[in-house]
């Protein structure tokens, strides 16, 4: 079809059953450009056109509009001509004319969010010539107003004012259709319609002191550059921001001759989907309008129908609309039109089948004739996602390898969390944006304090920020909002610990405790109001929004099954009770990469004896707090191995800083010093003692078992007394301790020789012994340097990316999410390397420790067990790196252990 030699072509021409392009060339085309030229080559009908590369609008960005038509216009007009000697008409011709559509369309779908213009090359004069031809005025004319109307708002700037203001054409049509006492766009008269052109031309010309562009070649370029600025509108933008989707990518246009489905009664306009997007049931739906156009089934101007009578019935059943109204009221395509159905029918079997996917259509019928103007691969939930990959498989359509990657792990998230309902999300107000740090829906009442979240049934707790002291509170609210914190601050890990819904970081929330009010610029939230979290995206929503239990589907199990089969990588869990790890263990965990043992501490009747043991100021002392820890550790210990039976636990020892167990409020304070009997000053002592000014960096990890090995020594041990005793019961347990955030290999010998010895002890007493394994995590950037020699005396490592991360950018934990969105936002950094692992340098230290480790011990065994081992992107880099498992909060196993096959079967292809 190309005419212009040796130049790189900046247009593709399609139609007619040939295309310059295919459906491989969608960075070029965009995804519509490129899907458009496949179903023409294909021969089915779509309406002949061309797509401009996304290439030019890189192009235009950079040269500006003048240069960017010249360099184009050769090939657009010779493009226009092929349209017209397929179509039999002519471009701005009064009596013959060709009127086109101009679409954007990036390389992946972006649904809403830039702009099209339809009707276009419509003038004073052209409107009569295509009234004569088709003796149809009243189409004609309505065209002509559809036309004003979205080239008006789309090129010249025609939108509401402000956002509570109608859209200026809206406005004129309501105030003409309350003048006529009429409801519908479609109950129009021809001299309506003539005045309205009238009205809206008008409008333009008073706000924008310009008369609207007749000439449909000055129409056509406005319209092409209104596309390529709309992907740099607003929408577009945060839609990209969202998505990750980089600018350099841009949009193509697609201008195409226009089909009309507003001819009357034998034409319309529709949307279909080879199957179910919300379920993913084998179904053909969609809906449909007669005598419409484009927008309107979408827009909801007016009520759409069912494309086929399942769907109509089904609808009608909701609706509680009788059988007999239903038929004559409400038919269905199938019903009214069941030719186009069938064809419509055949046509979505053969791009299903050659696309191999679920597909989104939109057809127009023009007098008759059927016409299909776009078809891309739908966008679903992810129930759908995992039905309709599992049925593809089974229907043969794709193989094993091809259901895998058909999978968003992410989107696996869906089935794992309660869901708020899609309706109901449709009409709620969004007050603020934060950090979707843990996914779920969460609807309840504002309570302030952690020790308040029973007031309610249902309770949202809302903080600055949370402490290990909260965790209670935390587990009993439904979910958890706070004003500071990033992805791996307190609340986030501990709410996906606990697979609960939490936003963090919403920095536009005012708390003021004191007055128990919450506010939102100028709103003001009181406790006890109701409000939504939205987990997943991080919305924080006003009131309450209706939430269904998500279906853990007969496909989801087949799916998991499928990714072990492929899945070379294990995957393990980050648990820390025996209820967290028996959910984990249901999910598919393959052990435990690491047991908190700190949190442990925290809880209710343990915080007591723990602030004992630190404010004993001898060892006697402290070894008699340790004492009564033992116990207790040891019960906790026995209910992990239990849950784990025959897998391995990694049981970490005690890292966080001391200062963190000890009470900061007064009345605690002295309530702790009634309780141990000693002055509440020496409380006070102490707690200032242990201040320090950087605790991350601080007194904790190794460090701590390191001056107080007896900490070590009771903790060792509970873990070795714990795996005895269960022994004795039949089950197995395959201990491996770890010793946190060490930098020398002598830290960790240190550590290794109080275990061991401790552990003989022990074997000694007992007179029985298990086997164990005492490794160390790498978090700290010098221990993945001195990894050959600490590998020389560890038995495994495991890479505490969190604490890694931190240290080798030198951003704290605790206080980045003060800069992060910023530095996100100016593009500094591409996103938060607390979530998404940074390859390119924490990502070097996590391959040198695992080469130099390795090259002193062949077999090491490596793992991963910071936020990221759940994360698909850093669950990928760390197959690819060689690690042995990820291990994972159990919230995030099912992703994990897909993406362990994802990335397998990658590296086959
Ligand atoms: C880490 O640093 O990655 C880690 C798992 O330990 P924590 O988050 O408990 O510091
Ligand atoms: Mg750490």
């Amino acid at each position: 079809m190309k005419t212009l030699e040796n130049v790189k072509p900046r247009v593709y021409s399609f139609g007619d059953k040939q295309a310059d392009g295919n459906s491989a060339m969608k960075n070029l085309l965009g995804g519509k450009g490129a899907n458009l030229a496949e179903m023409s080559a294909l021969g089915i009908p779509v309406p002949p056109g061309f797509t401009i590369t996304t290439e030019v609008c890189t192009e235009y960005k950079a040269l500006g509009q003048y240069t960017v038509i010249q360099m184009i216009k050769e090939e657009v007009e010779q493009s226009i001509a092929n349209i017209e000697s397929f179509m039999g008409t002519k471009f701005g011709d009064m009596h013959n004319p060709l009127l086109v559509s101009v679409r954007s369309g990036a390389r992946v779908s972006m649904p809403g969010m830039m702009d099209t213009v339809l009707n276009l090359g419509m003038n004073d004069e052209v409107v009569l010539g295509l009234a004569k031809k088709t003796n149809n005025e009243q189409f004609a004319w309505d065209s002509y107003r559809r036309f004003i109307q979205m080239y008006g708002g789309v090129v010249l700037g025609m939108k509401p004012a402000s956002k509570d203001d109608i859209d200026p054409f809206e406005e004129i049509m309501e105030h003409l259709k309350e003048k006529r006492g009429i409801e519908l766009d479609n109950e129009f008269t021809v001299q309506d319609l003539k005045d309205l052109v009238y009205d809206f031309k008008s409008a333009v010309k008073k706000r924008t002191g310009q008369d609207f562009p007749t000439n449909p070649w000055d129409q056509l370029w406005g319209a092409v550059i209104a596309v390529f600025n709309s992907w740099n509108g607003d929408r577009a933008v945060y839609y990209r921001n969202m998505n990750g989707y980089p600018a350099e990518w841009g949009t193509a246009v697609n201008v195409q001759a226009m089909v009309y489905g507003n001819m009357g009664d034998n034409s319309g306009t529709g949307v279909c989907f080879t199957r179910d997007a919300g379920t993913g049931e084998n179904v053909f739906n969609g809906e449909y309008l007669i005598n419409a156009q484009g927008e309107d089934v979408v827009a909801g101007v007016r009520t759409p129908q069912q494309i086929t009578k399942l769907g109509s019935q089904r609808w009608a059943k909701l609706a509680k609309v009788e059988e007999d109204q239903r038929a004559i009221k409400y038919p269905s395509l199938e019903e009214l039109m069941p030719n186009i159905f069938e064809e419509l029918n055949t046509y979505q079997d053969t791009l299903e089948k050659h696309y191999r996917d679920m597909q989104d259509m939109e057809f127009t019928i023009q007098d008759g004739k059927l016409w299909i103007l776009q078809t891309r691969n739908g966008k679903r939930t992810g129930a759908a996602m995992v039905k309709i990959a599992m049925d593809l498989l089974k229907e043969g359509m794709i193989n094993e390898k091809e259901a895998l990657l058909a999978i968003e792990p992410n989107k696996l998230d869906e089935l794992l969390h309660p869901v708020f309902d899609p309706k109901a999300l449709k009409t709620a107000s969004v007050i603020a944006q934060g950090l979707p740090a843990s996914p779920g829906a969460a609807t309840g009442r504002i309570v302030f304090f952690a020790d308040e979240a029973k007031k309610y049934k249902n309770s949202i707790l809302v903080r600055i920020e949370t402490s290990p002291e909260d965790l209670e509170g935390m587990n009993i609210a439904k979910g958890i909002l706070t004003a500071r914190g990033g992805m791996t601050s307190h609340a986030a890990v501990v709410a996906r610990g606990m697979g609960k819904c939490c936003i963090s970081g919403a920095g536009a929330l005012k708390i003021n405790y004191k007055k128990r009010i919450l506010n939102v610029g100028e709103t003001v939230y009181q406790e006890g109001d109701w409000i939504s979290l939205n987990g997943s995206t991080g919305n924080i929503i006003e009131g309450k929004v209706a939430t269904i239990e998500p279906e853990l589907s007969g496909e989801f199990a087949e799916l998991m099954k499928l990714s072990d089969k492929y899945g070379v990588m294990k995957v393990r869990t980050n648990a820390d009770s025996p209820k967290d790890a028996k959910i984990a263990r249901n999910f598919g965990a393959q052990g435990i990469g690491l047991t908190r043992t700190e949190h442990m501490f925290f809880e209710q009747d343990r915080i007591k004896a723990m602030r004992e043991m630190i404010l004993a100021d001898t060892v006697k002392g402290r070894k008699q707090a340790l004492k009564e820890l033992l116990p207790m550790q040891r019960a906790d210990f026995e209910g992990i191995f239990e849950a784990m039976d025959g897998l391995a636990v990694t049981i970490r020892l005690l890292d966080p800083p001391l200062h963190e167990f000890v009470p900061h409020q007064l009345a605690t304070q002295k309530e702790l010093a009634e309780e141990m009997h000693i002055s509440l000053q020496a409380v006070k002592n102490k707690v200032a003692e242990l201040e320090e000014f950087n605790p991350m960096l601080g007194h904790r990890g190794c460090r701590l078992g390191n001056t107080y090995p007896e900490i070590t020594e009771m903790q060792t041990r509970a873990i070795v007394e714990a795996a005895l005793n269960l022994k004795a019961k039949g089950v197995i347990c395959k201990p491996e301790i770890m010793v946190p955030l060490i930098g020398t290999v002598k830290e960790f010998e240190f550590q290794e020789q109080i275990i061991r010895s401790t552990a003989n002890a022990i074997f000694k007493e007992r007179n029985d012994s298990i086997e164990y394994l005492v490794g160390t995590m790498i978090e700290i950037p010098r221990a993945a340097l001195m990894a050959d020699k600490i590998a020389e005396k560890a038995d495994f490592f495991s890479f505490g990316t969190n604490d890694l991360t931190q240290l080798t950018f030198g951003y704290s934990r605790d206080d980045a999410g003060r800069f992060l969105p910023i530095y996100i936002q100016k593009g500094i950094l591409k996103n938060d390397p607390f979530e998404i692992l940074d390859q390119e340098g924490v990502g070097q230290l996590v391959k040198i420790g695992t080469e130099r480790g390795r090259s002193t011990k062949p077999d090491l065994k490596v793992g991963i067990c910071g936020e990221h081992g759940g994360e698909p992107s850093s669950v990928e880099f760390c197959y690819n790196t060689g690690i042995d498992y990820v291990s994972c909060s159990p919230f995030r196993v099912p992703i994990a252990r897909l993406v362990s096959a994802q990335a397998a079967i990658k590296t086959t292809l």
